[in-house]
């Protein structure tokens, strides 16, 4: 373990942020790193549980009571082993994971937690500025002969191809966008992931194996039966992207858009800026942007903070988000209902509030409003109380009207994208709208779905661990089946198909995958 005792004298650290009235500015990362003594120190507060609770708040079990001691001792390199021995992209989850084993680190209880997140994005550096992550190909004798197709390359395609690619599979990923890495890319703004990190990465699995064969929309641009004749497998790791919209009156008028439409608009122009490859900004009506505007923000997760965000700093005039929930206890987030370890309802205060901007609570918008020409002019709402969709009370009296040039709605998804792909390969869909599975199985033999496809819309370190688990299944899958046909050939057979392991509720290498 660390130091002992350590967490009684030392204090938890600020996350090196730079300050917000500095970075508002431009689109570099907002997000820096601490001398390595002073980490050191901190990893030295981990007390090494009898029962790590931190384990079971990370989903992908990331070995951090180790990684903490690593730290401390100053043994980095096996601090970086430790850490990708169950996190394939520690550089991404280090800048943006919201850190639920921070949640549950015991420390938590009466204390600050162990600055767990910041340990893990250092480790992920350092590991790159050495040169330990390097591309491990497998050998050509560990090759199977076996290919899978991963549709999507979000952070859940990008888990299960690096994965399957390792287990000696041929990996092709097709991504309908012009580069990888998904909802990181096209969702979450440079300022809190810088898009050269995911294109590093990317060039490690390029150059261990994995193929990307980028603006191919599967569904659109080529048939799903052809992709299943060209591969054993595929994983379906499309995302759950389809936006909910909202029934207002007004919803038709010039300048209300959906947030998602903004957000990669704004991904492309800072590509564009920084002489990425990007397709031609779009102009005319086509162009979302906020500059000269006033904006209001309907919805207040991830994407409405991120379009705050991008908002700033194109100038816009003021930017407002209407949150539509009341405002929780901002120092704990603890209520019964989230106890420790579990993750707290935390008030959303992000890195955007602090750059400006303002949100107001427990408003729930009723109509949009326009001028003659068609042109959004404002908002329409009341105060609201209540804590979920289904207990809101209007407050009488309390009616508003909110000027705004540019209305972005961010009100969250209702599962996948059901045209394109989907209508030519007819997945079942469960209630949430997402893909039905049984243990990463679809309805279709040979079918797999990791992700927020199969979860709806999640997080990072979901995603990922959802990759993991999907590829640990589908190497099962074909591991089952080469071991088939080598004993129907061994035994010179003829005999029936073998039954697809995946698809048997008693099938032993899938419980031993799971
Ligand atoms: C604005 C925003 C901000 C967020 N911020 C955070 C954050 O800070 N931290 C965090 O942990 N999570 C955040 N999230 C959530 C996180 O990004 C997602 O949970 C995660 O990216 C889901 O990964 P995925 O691989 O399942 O899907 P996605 O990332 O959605 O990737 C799916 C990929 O499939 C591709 N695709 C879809 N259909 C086809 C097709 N037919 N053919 C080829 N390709 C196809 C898409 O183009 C996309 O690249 C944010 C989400 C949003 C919207
Ligand atoms: S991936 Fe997220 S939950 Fe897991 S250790 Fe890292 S910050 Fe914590």
């Amino acid at each position: 373990m660390g130091e002992l005792r350590a967490f009684l004298t030392t204090h938890r650290a600020r996350a090196p942020y730079r300050d917000p009235m500095e970075r508002r500015q431009d689109y570099s990362e907002i997000l820096g790193q601490v001398p390595e003594s002073d980490l050191a120190a901190q990893g030295a507060r981990c007390m090494d549980c009898g029962i790590p609770f931190c384990h079971n708040g990370c989903p992908l079990g990331n070995l951090i009571p180790d990684f903490n001691d690593l730290v401390y001792r100053g043994d980095w390199r096996e601090a970086s082993d430790a850490l990708h021995a169950t996190n394939n992209f520690p550089e991404l989850t280090g800048r943006i994971c919201p850190a639920p084993c921070e949640a549950a680190c015991v420390l938590d209880i009466n204390d600050d937690p162990v600055t767990i997140k910041q340990i893990e994005l250092q480790i992920a550096e350092r590991a790159f500025a050495e040169g330990w992550v390097v591309a491990n190909p497998p050998s050509v004798q560990a090759r199977t002969g076996r290919s899978v197709g991963v549709i999507g390359s979000g952070p859940a395609g990008l888990a299960a191809a690096a994965e399957l690619n390792r287990a000696g599979h041929r990996v092709v990923v097709y991504e309908r966008d012009e580069g990888v890495g998904g909802l990181m890319r096209f969702g979450v703004p440079d300022p809190k992931l810088d898009k050269a990190v995911i294109d590093r990465r990317a060039e490690v699995m390029a150059q261990e194996g994995v193929e990307f064969r980028c603006g191919v929309d599967v569904g659109v641009d080529v048939d799903p039966a052809e992709l299943r004749g060209r591969h054993d497998a595929l994983v379906v790791a499309m995302g759950a992207r389809e936006g909910r919209d909202v029934g207002l009156a007004g919803r038709e008028l010039r300048g209300v858009r959906m947030a998602m439409d903004y957000l990669y608009q704004r991904n492309r122009a800072v590509a564009r800026m920084l002489g990425r490859p990007a397709p031609p900004a779009p102009s005319g009506a086509e162009e979302i942007t906020a500059a000269g505007k006033r904006v209001v923000v309907i919805g207040g997760g991830d994407t409405g903070m991120d379009c705050m965000a991008n908002a700033v700093r194109e100038q816009a005039v003021d930017v407002t988000i209407l949150d539509v929930y009341p405002e929780l206890d901002p120092v704990t987030g603890r209520d019964a209902r989230h106890p420790w370890p579990l993750q707290p309802k935390r008030t959303l205060s992000t890195y955007a509030l602090e750059e400006g901007g303002v949100r107001r609570w427990g408003t729930q918008v009723t109509e949009l409003v326009g001028d003659r020409d068609g042109a959004v002019t404002g908002v329409r709402g009341r105060a609201v109380t209540g804590t979920s969709s289904a207990d809101l009370e209007p407050v009488p009296g309390s009616e508003f009207e909110h000027p705004a040039d540019l209305v972005l709605l961010a009100v969250g998804f209702t599962g996948v994208e059901r045209d394109g792909l989907l209508a030519r390969l007819p997945l079942r869909l469960d209630r949430r709208g997402v893909i039905a599975d049984r243990a990463y199985c679809t309805s279709e033999a040979g079918v797999f779905v990791a992700g927020d496809a199969r979860m709806g819309a999640s997080l990072i370190v979901h995603a990922i661990a959802e990759g993991r688990r999907c590829a640990r299944v589908v190497d099962a899958h074909l591991s089952n089946r080469r071991a088939h046909t080598d004993d129907r050939e061994q035994a010179g057979a003829d005999g029936p198909e073998a039954s697809d392991p995946a698809e048997s509720s008693d099938d032993p290498a899938l419980d031993t995958a799971l």
